[in-house]
């Protein structure tokens, strides 16, 4: 199958054309690009998962362009959610409720419940209104690799997999939505991202934060292996680890890179390195483009510690995932 990539009005029709047609398209998010089918379309949805190698058992994103919606989507709204929606919809914010009877098994992996987004990105609500129906999506990356935040990526995972991608640009957040469930009675952060802990206990009171054990896979990276470059990833505590295991690396024969802050940067002499920026929203913006440019580049990642609190948070949580928690 050969793919193409296009952007602008011809892009938002010939999508509109294949999901029509029961075909995955790839579109832009603000925060990472999305393999779309129609939700409502069993045999659709099934193609997302062929073309990522997906385990059935890892549900998917419904995406909408406006709160009508919603039709069919969800069997009630609670306040909580309604509130939430209100306040950070469209944006990076994925709200879980309780499932419509329209929905397939294969979106929702066979739960009683159904998380749905609504996207700020333009060409990504134009072409989900274009389409005019729910496009049910997750990122569109192969399963476990790094998630994409531009048209390029996405084609270098699914290069003759799917017919169409459409290129947005890239991507403005950078991480996966933070995913919300609003189906228990306390407020559960089940994935977190740029909507932080703090601005939805503005909202909702209290919010359980992301902690605890697994016991199903309920959000992602809880239970498979996510957001893996290709080659060994560690992170360091700080600039005199990294620039260790740097050199460790080097000593081996491998081929090293650094991945960090613009501060840091400028303290690791020659040693090969990729500046992400200063501000946690430009970190969180560039850390796969960073992660994507590492894996082509070296064959050892190390990636500076961001820190624990707000966006970069939420930035951790992925690139601690890529490296399998290890820590130098
Ligand atoms: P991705 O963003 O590519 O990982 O795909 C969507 C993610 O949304 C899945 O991995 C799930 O963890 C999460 N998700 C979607 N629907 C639900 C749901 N009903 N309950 C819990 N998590 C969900
Ligand atoms: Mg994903």
């Amino acid at each position: 199958m050969e793919t193409l990539v296009l952007k602008g009005r011809e892009a938002l029709e010939k999508g509109a054309e294949y999901i029509a047609d029961g075909q995955v398209v790839a579109f832009p998010t603000e925060t990472v690009y999305g393999l779309g089918a129609d939700a409502f379309n069993e045999d659709a949805v099934k193609k997302i998962f062929e073309a990522k190698g997906r385990p059935s058992d890892n549900p998917l994103i419904v995406h909408i362009a406006d709160k009508d919606g919603l039709n069919g989507l969800v069997r009630e709204i609670p306040d909580g959610a309604k509130a939430v929606m209100d306040r950070f919809m469209p944006g990076p914010i994925t709200v879980i409720m309780k499932k419509g009877e329209k929905v397939p098994e294969s979106v929702t992996a066979g739960l009683d419940t159904v998380g749905i987004r609504m996207p700020s990105h333009k060409v990504a609500r134009a072409f989900i209104r274009e389409c005019g129906t729910p496009i049910a999506a997750p990122s569109a990356n192969r399963s476990t690799h790094i998630s994409p935040t531009s048209a390029q990526h996405v084609f270098e995972d699914m290069e003759g997999r799917i017919p169409l991608i459409i290129d947005g640009g890239d991507c403005e957040v950078g991480i996966e939505s933070t995913i919300i469930d609003m189906s228990t009675d306390v407020p559960t952060i089940l994935r977190p991202g740029a909507i932080t802990a703090q601005m939805l206990a503005e909202v909702l009171g209290a919010v359980k934060t992301f902690s605890g054990k697994v016991v199903v896979a309920k959000a992602p990276g809880m239970k498979y292996k996510h957001y893996a470059p290709k080659c060994e990833t560690v992170v360091a505590a700080d600039a005199e680890s990294a620039k260790s295991a740097y050199d460790e690396a080097l000593a081996r024969g491998a081929r090293p890179v650094i991945i960090a802050r613009s501060d840091t940067c400028g303290l690791l002499g020659n040693r090969t390195r990729i500046d992400v920026g200063g501000s946690e929203k430009e970190i969180c913006r560039n850390i796969y483009a960073a992660l994507h440019k590492g894996e082509k580049i070296a064959d050892f990642i190390v990636c500076e510690h961001f820190g624990e609190q707000g966006i970069c948070g939420s930035v951790m949580n992925r690139v601690l995932k890529s490296a399998g928690g290890k820590i130098v």
